[in-house]
């Protein structure tokens, strides 16, 4: 008998037709013998419906009354779960984060987990009930319901399997893996049978939403044994096949692995970029210029700044789309009051794609192949930056799609036998 947690995510939990096929399959893995706690997701669409009612009231919301609204789209969910278990017979009790309770800090709509009280949560299952935890929320100090970020879900159930040492912590999605790259923009992508805990970091830092980063960072520091499969397969296929069938996020880099450069290619296409022109070359420049960005909790990606020019320079960052009017007040703000600049000019539509793998630790050129692929198809790169085991280029987000494909192909990631 062995503790593991279930987490389902948006479409698996999207209609009660689909709620009744997650009791079935929770229940199977409870008839074996297990004991299972499911952290579910709100059905598909509704965290942003809730969002946007919000949106429909004011432009900025207050975080806190945010969540208020966002953290209940879990609670319905859990709740139908735990009906639909009834239904088929089984003990199930649902509670929300605060009850359990999971303890976060106080940034609301990207709160952090900070402890996870797990008596009650024993007690039902050594009472032989499956528990079920609402995703994605959590309670401050002071009793304020916080949210984790979106895809915080992920982030939930990999927190509760690591605070209540599970055997294992099953992701089950709308995709039966983690890819070689979304499958949604390259059909020929490859899933992988596993992949390792840096890569998984990287991938999902640099934009494939299939994981929240967070999740990958809790299974690395607690060495969690996580995996990704289908929860749109047949409910009732055999444990065994279900076991291991997925991806598995490994912590070791076996030889396997070795042999391909390249594992995956992540993109984000909510990029901005901005550029600083003409601004005096001298000491303290760059934190004059992101210290006030920083302050207003905007976080900067990447950086260039060019060579001077009869001591003038440009400066040129990224920040998140969805941060970049917020940016351009700060510079126009506080920046310019304390700094001569010359022109500030923004660019919004720009998507960053990256190569991940382990494997550029021993083979040299990637780079060149990437940057080659690129000009064949006349894409033209803005920016790049790298670390050890990526390389990520600035783009145009007309050509990301583009860029991604040829990528694909010029590393051959495609779906061949034999993964
Ligand atoms: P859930 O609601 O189950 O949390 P998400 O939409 O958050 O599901 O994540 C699953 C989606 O992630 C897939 O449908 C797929 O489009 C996307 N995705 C992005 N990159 C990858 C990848 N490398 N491998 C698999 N899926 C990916
Ligand atoms: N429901 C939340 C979201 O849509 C959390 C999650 O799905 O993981 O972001
Ligand atoms: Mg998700």
């Amino acid at each position: 008998m062995a503790l593991i947690v279930h987490k389902y995510g948006g479409t698996s939990m999207g209609s009660t037709e689909r709620i009744k096929n997650v009791a079935k399959r929770v229940a199977k893995w409870h008839d074996a013998g297990h004991q299972i706690v499911v952290v579910p997701s709100a059905m598909s669409g509704e965290t942003n419906r809730l969002l946007g009612l919000a949106k429909e009231i004011m432009a900025q919301p207050d975080p806190r009354e945010l969540d208020m609204i966002a953290s209940t789209g879990e609670q319905v969910s859990s709740a139908l779960l735990s009906m639909a278990l009834h239904a088929v017979g089984k003990e199930a009790v649902s509670y929300a984060g605060w009850q359990v309770a999971i303890k976060t800090d106080s940034a609301h709509t990207k709160a952090r987990i900070a402890s996870i009280d797990d008596a009650k949560v024993r007690a039902d299952l050594d009472a032989g009930k499956i528990v079920i935890i609402t995703g994605f929320q959590g309670v401050d100090e002071l009793g304020n319901i916080t949210t984790l970020g979106r895809g915080g879900s992920d982030t939930s159930a990999v927190a509760v399997a690591a605070a209540m040492k599970a055997q294992e912590c099953l992701i089950y999605t709308d995709v039966d893996g983690v890819y070689t790259t979304d499958p949604r923009v390259v059909s020929d992508a490859r899933r992988l049978k596993t992949v390792t805990f840096e890569e998984m970091l990287e991938m999902a830092s640099l934009g494939s939403k299939v994981l929240q980063i967070r999740s990958v960072e809790f299974a690395g520091n607690y060495r969690m044994p996580t995996r990704v499969l289908s929860s749109l397969t047949d409910p009732l296929i055999p444990l065994e096949e279900e076991m291991n069938s997925g991806t598995l996020i490994s912590f070791e880099e076996d030889t396997h692995m070795e042999q391909a450069t390249i594992t995956g290619i992540a993109f984000n296409r909510d990029e901005a970029k901005i550029t600083v022109f003409g601004v005096p070359d001298k000491p303290g420049i760059a934190y004059q210029i992101l210290g006030p960005i920083a302050d207003a909790n905007i976080e900067v990606d990447m950086i260039i700044q060019n060579q001077s020019v009869d001591g003038k320079t440009d400066f040129t960052f990224t920040v998140p789309r969805g941060e970049y009017a917020k940016a351009m007040q700060v510079l126009e703000g506080s920046v310019k009051e304390h700094i001569s600049t010359g022109s500030i000019i923004g660019d919004p539509k720009v998507s960053k794609v990256s190569v991940v793998g382990v494997g550029m630790r021993s083979h040299v050129g990637i780079a060149s192949q990437m940057f080659r692929t690129l000009s064949e198809e006349s894409i033209n790169i803005q920016m790049i930056s790298t670390s050890e085991i990526k390389i990520s280029v600035l783009i145009d987000e007309k050509y990301m799609e583009l860029a991604v494909r040829s990528l694909h192909k010029a590393f051959g990631l495609e779906s061949t036998e034999g993964n």
